[in-house]
């Protein structure tokens, strides 16, 4: 199926983040792999003439200042992924204002202009930290796609709504991630490392799927996902990476990139705000 000037707009999504340091423990060092896993990423969607949303994470754009100018530069929308990449569910809120804060004043410091979208560290918005919606609202966020309506282990809001709506509780737009209903439950599929891991067929029938029903879906990404060799180097650096984490997170991220350029061939993808305008 090629792709078609009338389909659905879907909301393309990378979390600008290093995979060390998001994964492996939020006071690790940034690795300045970002930098050229963020070129990749922008290279690949220049070749596509496709936009999309950055969440960029505070920490790493301070690290590595002319990261950001760089992707505002080539017209993509900058949303934050707040400072620190700590989980909303084991913070206070004050320390979450605070975060979210630092993160909105670099990015308005670095590309002169305040992000209006966000999305949690780990999708992190659960029951458990409903708070954070108000004093996203409070800061001038006014998108969020942060809540999975999903039973994960981490995270997730298994009945929570699964296309986009406003918070009961503050002006937010929320655009849950993703997912298809399946024996009577919501599944993720069109992410991270479900987009490197399931079939490319269900992650494109989710999106059909979705699209039929005429919503936009939701795809997220990282610019580590086009790094095939970065767990294998940073294991044999001495980077404490157990055996299974290894296989995990490293199994078939040679895909990733090939499924990205597809995927973009096949469906219609800009910002997130930019989709959302059209709800
Ligand atoms: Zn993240």
């Amino acid at each position: 199926m090629s792709q078609r000037p009338g389909a659905i707009l879907n909301a393309l999504t990378i979390d600008l983040e290093d995979w060390a340091q998001s994964t492996l423990g939020a006071h690790l060092p940034i690795t300045a792999r970002v930098v050229r896993n963020t070129q990749r990423v922008l290279h690949l969607l220049t070749a596509h003439d496709v936009h999309a949303t950055f969440f960029a994470l505070g920490k790493v754009c301070e690290r590595y200042p002319e990261l950001l100018p760089m992707v505002a530069e080539a017209g993509h929308e900058i949303g934050t992924h707040g400072y620190g990449h700590e989980l909303l569910y084991s913070i206070t809120p004050a320390r979450f204002r605070e975060d979210l804060e630092r993160s909105i004043d670099l990015i308005v410091r670095q590309i002169g202009r305040r992000p209006v979208s966000y999305r949690a560290p780990a999708f992190s918005i659960t029951r458990d930290s409903l708070w954070a919606g108000p004093i996203l609202a409070e800061l001038g966020i006014r998108y969020s796609s942060s809540i999975f309506p999903i039973a994960g282990g981490r995270y997730g809001i298994p009945d929570a709504p699964r296309f986009p709506h406003r918070w009961p509780t503050c002006d937010l737009l929320e655009f849950p991630l993703t997912t298809v209903r399946r024996f009577g439950r919501n599944w993720p599929v069109c992410g991270g490392g479900y987009v490197r891991l399931l079939p490319y067929a269900l992650v494109a029938g989710a999106i059909r799927e979705v699209n039929r029903l005429r919503h936009p879906a939701v795809v997220y990404l990282h610019p580590y996902e086009l790094d095939v060799t970065e767990v294998a180097e940073l294991r044999r650096q001495g980077w404490p990476i157990s055996r299974e984490r290894y296989v995990h997170q490293s199994l078939f991220r040679g895909r990733v990139r090939g499924r990205l350029a597809r995927l973009m061939t096949e469906f219609r993808f800009a910002p997130l705000t930019e989709v959302l305008a059209h709800e």
